[in-house]
């Protein structure tokens, strides 16, 4: 893992899975962002909603799914 001298400010962003044969994004997902080299990172209770949240939607079946993290 990398660290710069940045300060990591909490901040919202869009999280992208590409499964290959579909595309999901998630909206507002709350993270930490580096303010000088815009590193993000996620809290492991994030990154477990992700998770849960891909494997739902891996079940669906449109090509393109757009949901907010708050959902
Ligand atoms: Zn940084």
């Amino acid at each position: 893992m990398f660290f710069c001298k940045g300060t990591m400010k909490n901040a919202v962003s869009n999280y992208m899975v590409d499964l290959g044969n579909r595309f999901i994004i998630i909206k507002d997902v709350p993270c930490h962002k580096c303010d000088q080299c815009g590193e993000i990172s996620y809290s492991g209770e994030v990154v477990a909603k992700i998770e849960e949240t891909v494997n739902k939607l891996k079940e669906a079946s449109t090509k393109v799914a757009i949901i907010n993290f708050a959902a």
